[in-house]
């Protein structure tokens, strides 16, 4: 599996610097002419001998047109192609010309220097499946295809698996989803069957999704991902800013398994679950928007599901996919190890969401006297009545008095919105636990201002790490069955 660095820097020093600072993460460059046009035959020659010393088995050389997603230039198209037919010198080993652009010369120049023709399909609107017979028809022709393209929902990205199975006898193909929905296929290219995936450095990325080369190997380990790799993930929509793929990631690594976690952005669960058939996926994690329509869509759930209406974890087994609530432990984890769980204490729950669920079902289970005020009443009483609890409109004045325990459940302060703080009017008296369960950032406006008033306080991530751990435990035992 090849990891290739696209040198997006605007200047030569800052390229070289690139490939010198992660030379230990990458086997392959691709100097994008179109991204610095400054480029002449001694710049290339210092990069190719940069990536000589580096050990870089791979440097490609393309010049990217502006409807294919390269920066916009003033050169008329013989000028561009006339550019790349300049440039390939020794030490390249690929130029990547689009599709249906003639250029003999540069074919020519190519073939000459010993150089492979990279062949580029692009598409920005979705994932057409006419792409697998173009697929065929370049790979026919001696020339490497590359696709990469924009799948924007569930739909697309299982075409686009489509289109893979259908060209699975194509070994030498590059294959990338772009964006949120694509992002799997950067970070998991085996499960496109695809030879190299693209990284970037610094703050220019070379195409929207696009990581660093140093989170792409610390985090995805992608040059060790092979046909034996078992696959895990997350779902949710949007995903990418979830925390979980470093934490399972680093404890699979840890414990040397052949295994990865993966971020599947998922706009439908149902289609989503035909893909992890077909991909081998053997378990996830569930986060918003999916956590109760995904009760309905497995085939068996733990009694607690049932009670909770969440579930956060899910795995196959020999009857099917089985859902389960690692929220509800991993949240009682922290508070287990303070002495406020005992019947009769006040808790004040803030947010009637998702997650308020598990923890007004934990609160209640633990003996404790539950209240909950959200931003929309209506749910604040409906949650109440479900769970048969007390509420009060976030318009009312709160008892500062009555609460042993404050538990903040809503998103309100999560980033990017940090200024934002749920409960602007609430007096803490100071004697009170302050449980946040927002994670990034770590310490929110809300649970500074507890801190200040002499709360003692929890942060979001000790249920973070708390949940995960017990969801790692169950990925460690499909991936244990899977191996015997
Ligand atoms: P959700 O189902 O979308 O619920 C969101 C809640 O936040 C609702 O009560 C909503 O009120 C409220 N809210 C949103 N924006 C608000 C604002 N500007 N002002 C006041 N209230 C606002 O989400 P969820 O699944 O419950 O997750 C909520 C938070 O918990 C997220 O930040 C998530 O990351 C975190 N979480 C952490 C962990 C962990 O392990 N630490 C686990 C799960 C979730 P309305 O009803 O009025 O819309």
């Amino acid at each position: 599996m090849l990891r290739c660095l696209t040198l997006t820097a605007d200047s030569d020093t800052n390229k070289l610097r690139d490939i010198r600072d992660n030379s230990q993460w990458i086997d392959a460059i691709e100097i994008r002419l179109d991204l610095c046009l400054q480029q002449n035959k001694s710049c290339i020659a210092s990069i190719v001998d940069a990536a000589r010393k580096a050990s870089l088995s791979v440097v490609i050389l393309s010049f990217r047109r502006e409807e294919d997603g390269g920066k916009k230039t003033e050169l008329s198209e013989a000028e561009r192609l006339d550019l790349l037919e300049q440039l390939l010198c020794p030490g390249i080993t690929h130029v990547d010309l689009e599709w249906g652009v003639t250029a003999p010369a540069v074919e020519e120049r190519a073939a000459e220097v010993g150089i492979k023709v990279i062949r580029s399909l692009h598409d920005f609107q979705g994932v057409p499946a006419y792409m697998t017979e173009l697929i065929v028809e370049i790979a026919a022709g001696g020339e490497i295809p590359k696709l990469a393209c924009y799948p924007s929902s569930s739909q697309d990205v299982l075409e686009l698996i489509q289109i893979t199975r259908e060209t699975s006898h194509i070994k030498k193909k590059i294959v990338l989803g772009m964006g949120g929905f694509g992002f799997f296929s950067r970070v998991a290219p085996q499960l496109c069957g695809s030879m190299l995936t693209f990284c970037s450095a610094g703050v220019r990325s070379g195409a929207p999704g696009q990581i660093s080369p140093r989170e792409l190997e610390e985090v995805y380990r992608v040059s060790e991902q092979n046909s034996h790799t078992v696959y895990f993930g997350i779902i949710g929509n949007p995903v990418l800013h979830s925390k979980s793929p470093q934490l399972h990631n680093s404890w699979f690594a840890e414990g040397r398994m052949n295994a990865i976690y993966v971020p599947f952005q998922v706009d439908d669960i149902g289609l989503f679950l035909r893909l992890a058939e077909q991909l081998g996926v053997r378990g996830f994690s569930v986060t918003i928007p999916h956590k109760q329509k995904i009760i309905q869509q497995v085939d068996r759930v733990e009694d607690a599901v049932q009670s909770i209406g969440s579930c956060n974890t899910v795995i196959r087994t020999s009857e099917g996919w089985f859902g389960s609530n690692t929220d509800y432990e991993g949240f009682l984890a922290p508070l287990k190890r303070t002495d406020i769980l005992s019947a009769g204490n006040h808790a004040l729950v803030v947010g009637a969401g998702g997650v308020a669920r598990t923890v007004v079902y934990a609160l209640v289970q633990a003996g404790l006297s539950v209240t909950i005020v959200n931003r929309t009443d209506e749910k604040a009483a409906g949650l109440a009545v479900e769970f048969g609890v007390n509420w009060q409109s976030m318009h009312s004045r709160l008892s500062t008095r009555k609460f042993e325990l404050i538990v903040q459940t809503t998103s309100a302060g999560m980033e990017p919105n940090t200024e934002i703080d749920p409960l602007t009017g609430y007096k803490f008296k100071g004697s009170e636990i302050v449980y946040e369960l927002i994670y990034a950032p770590e310490r929110t406006r809300f649970l500074s201002r507890a801190a200040d008033a002499g709360c003692r306080t929890i942060g979001g991530r000790e249920m973070l790490h708390a949940q995960a751990l017990l969801q790692f435990e169950q990925f460690s035992s499909v991936y244990n069955l899977e191996a015997e």
